[in-house]
Parts: C-alpha cells; sequence; structure tokens
C-alpha cells in the first residue's frame, strides 16, 4: 500500500469509527470504486456524441453508486450524467469526464462558475469524483466527496 493509500485508508478509518462500523472493513483496494478501465475505453466516445450511451452510462452509474453530491441518497436509477467539463467547453463524453447527479444537485452545478451557488465537481487523481463547494458556504473550498465514496477511498 502506497503511502497515499495508506492514508485514505487511515481517514476511511477514521469514517468508519464516526459512523460507528468495525474497523475491519474492506481495505480501499476491495472495495473503492472505479470505472473498469478497459471497458470504460471501449464505451467513451470522446468528441463524437454529447450524449452517453447507455454503455457508458451503466458503467458511470456503477462507479458512483449514485447522486455523487455531498450528503445526498439519490440512487442511480434517477440519476443523470453531467460532465464535469462541459461538452460545449471541449469536454468529452468518457468515463473520467462524466459523473452522476440528481436533478436537484445537476441545477447547482449548472449556475455560472463564479457564482454564489455554483458547485464545482471533479475527478480526483483516485478517478473518483468530489465535489467543491462555493466560497460562501465553506471559503477555503474544501472537496467534498458523497458518502459512498469517502468510506471506499
Ligand atoms: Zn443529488
Amino acid at each position: 500500500m502506497t503511502a497515499a493509500q495508506n492514508h485514505r485508508h487511515d481517514r476511511s478509518q477514521q469514517w468508519l469509527a464516526m459512523l460507528g462500523l468495525p474497523s475491519s472493513a474492506p481495505t480501499p483496494s476491495a472495495c473503492g470504486r472505479r470505472a473498469p478501465r478497459r471497458a470504460s475505453k471501449r464505451a467513451d466516445r470522446g468528441r463524437s456524441a454529447r450524449l452517453a450511451p447507455a454503455d457508458l452510462r451503466a458503467i458511470v452509474l456503477e462507479r458512483d453508486g449514485g447522486c455523487v453530491f455531498p450528503y445526498c441518497r439519490a440512487s442511480a436509477a434517477v440519476c443523470e450524467l453531467h460532465h464535469v467539463l462541459a461538452f460545449k467547453d471541449g469536454g468529452t463524453t468518457n468515463a473520467d469526464n462524466l459523473v452522476a447527479v440528481c436533478v436537484r444537485h445537476h441545477s447547482l452545478v449548472q449556475h455560472p462558475p463564479g457564482s454564489t451557488e455554483h458547485w464545482t465537481i471533479r475527478i480526483a487523481d483516485d478517478g473518483l469524483p468530489e465535489a467543491i463547494p462555493p466560497a460562501r458556504i465553506d471559503p477555503r473550498q474544501r472537496p467534498i466527496r458523497c458518502d459512498r465514496h469517502r468510506l471506499a477511498s
């Protein structure tokens, strides 16, 4: 396990303790969700299509397990896909540029950057999405992961 994985594992152990769950939960490598790279590559559409085909949608929904917005409990069945970098701005229709969000939270990430309501969604270095709140909510704008990804990372 690398130092970064160790750090994430320690953080997940802290979360497990806070939630009253046993610390013998699976290690990050056993439970971390990522889009399967080979399947994702086959399903990726790049710049050829804005809308994700069913196979790509299934990969992203499987990875995210529901809305990636912090503390949201919306299931994958009611989620839409959001381009992290907008298609109109050169973003691709690939698993590493798409995240699952519910309709309510999709509207929050569509606010113009810089607006007091704008949330930024990004894919972290470990391949999992995280949300950055507007400065009015957190002046330091620290990234937050949804519960499912916090426990898996
Ligand atoms: Zn949501």
